[in-house]
């Protein structure tokens, strides 16, 4: 199909919206111009109403992982202790990044299950200097409690990073009121940018505990704080230009929707797509208790019992609508539908009509329109 009639429902990179795709293709600037400086600090100051936080945000050209790496190589020397907590992929990257710069404490539970909090306490029990989680674990669809771990770590004297790259202006996430020290975001999330950018924050405690030199040249938060305060504001090294233009775009897109009324949106189309699976008889891949939830940016649902992944993504895809499998161990065994950023009711219409027409296809779909009607009700169709 087309590639402009393709509907990208997976959990970034996301759908753009044509006004910030338009802004991309404005004329270069030079990155050390006044002009320039205008819209990063234009972006940094409404990045801070996005996170939620009066902490100082810089922009780093490079996708989300850079600032997962640039807020371990800045705190964490050869001796010093990480404590990494995973239930999915991407909390296992943060103990990858641990190893490679120092000694990471790796809190585990089994992918998609909701992380132990007695676990965390008694890896901080013997000291570290940070804690590393995600908030929410996109390869499984699952909402961590970052306030809870926050005030762990806090106790332990840590300082408390948290990848948001699939939470930030998505799911509710509050940066000041859960006193995160660093948060990080991806420009193809919630924000709805393509992808390149990466958004982080951070607290003055952080600040005060990086190490004199970070262990990464390009990522050094050090650096890239010290450019972003002149005037005018900069970075370091040449950013992605075209991608700055389009992340102001889509912050002043976010700002006339309303920062809340994005989240509260979001929030129904998950909440659709949920009682869509329910209709169809699809159960929904993670575990959930008090301190854990489901995402409202991507739905994680266990592949139904006699269809391949092939014959239910491939056949979605055949019809222009493209959504995520499993990743590693949960390849073939789940599939996920994202819902961030500039997703629509008609967007989530489309998906579900054409999941239920795939079902169809393969005898799978026990009521035919029941996602469809299911869907409809939550978002007032
Ligand atoms: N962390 C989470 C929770 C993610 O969802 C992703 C990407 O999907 C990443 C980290 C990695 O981000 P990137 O691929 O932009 O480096």
């Amino acid at each position: 199909m087309d590639i402009e009639e393709t509907l990208l429902m997976i959990p970034g990179p996301v759908k753009v919206a044509p006004r910030v795709l338009r802004a991309m293709s404005r004329p270069m600037i030079s990155h050390r111009s006044g002009d320039f400086g205008a819209i990063y600090e234009d972006c940094r100051n409404l990045l801070k109403d996005f996170f939620e936080t009066n902490n100082d945000m810089v922009v780093m050209t490079g996708s989300g992982t850079v600032g997962m790496d640039a807020a371990v190589a800045g705190l964490i020397g050869r001796e010093d202790k990480i404590v990494t907590i995973s239930n999915g992929k991407f909390g296992e990257r943060f103990t990858e990044i641990g190893e490679r710069y120092g000694k990471a404490v790796p809190v585990k539970s089994e992918w998609g299950t909701p992380i132990d909090l007695d676990k965390v306490e008694a890896a901080l029990e013997d000291g570290a200097k940070a804690v590393a989680m995600v908030h929410n674990e996109t390869s499984v669809g699952l909402i961590n409690p970052a306030n809870e771990i926050g005030k762990l770590a806090h106790k332990h004297d840590a300082v408390f990073i948290v990848d948001g790259i699939s939470s930030i202006g998505g799911n509710e996430f509050h940066t000041d009121a859960w006193d995160v020290d660093i948060a990080i975001t991806g420009s193809q999330k919630a924000l709805a940018v393509p992808p390149g950018l990466a958004v982080v924050s951070v607290s003055p405690l952080a600040e005060e505990r990086f190490q004199d030199k970070s262990a990464s040249y390009y990522a050094d938060l050090k650096a890239h704080l010290k450019s972003a305060r002149k005037s005018p504001a900069q970075t370091p090294y040449t950013p992605a230009v075209p991608l700055f233009y389009a992340l102001q775009e889509a912050l002043h897109m976010a700002k006339e929707e309303g920062f809340e009324a994005r989240k509260t949106r979001t929030a129904k189309l998950a909440e659709s797509v949920r009682a869509a699976a329910k209709a169809l008889d699809i159960e929904l891949f993670p575990q959930v208790n008090e301190y854990s939830q489901y995402s409202n940016t991507v739905t994680a649902m266990k592949m139904p019992a006699g269809i391949t992944d092939d014959k239910l993504r491939g056949g979605m895809k055949k019809q222009g609508v493209v959504v995520s499998g499993g990743q590693e161990k949960l390849k073939g065994k789940i599939f996920r539908i994202g819902t961030m950023g500039v997703c629509s009711a008609s967007d989530i219409i489309r998906t579900i009509q054409t999941l239920e027409l795939v079902l169809a296809k393969e005898g799978k779909l026990s009521s035919r329109g029941a996602g469809v009607e299911a869907a409809g009700k939550v978002l007032g169709l």
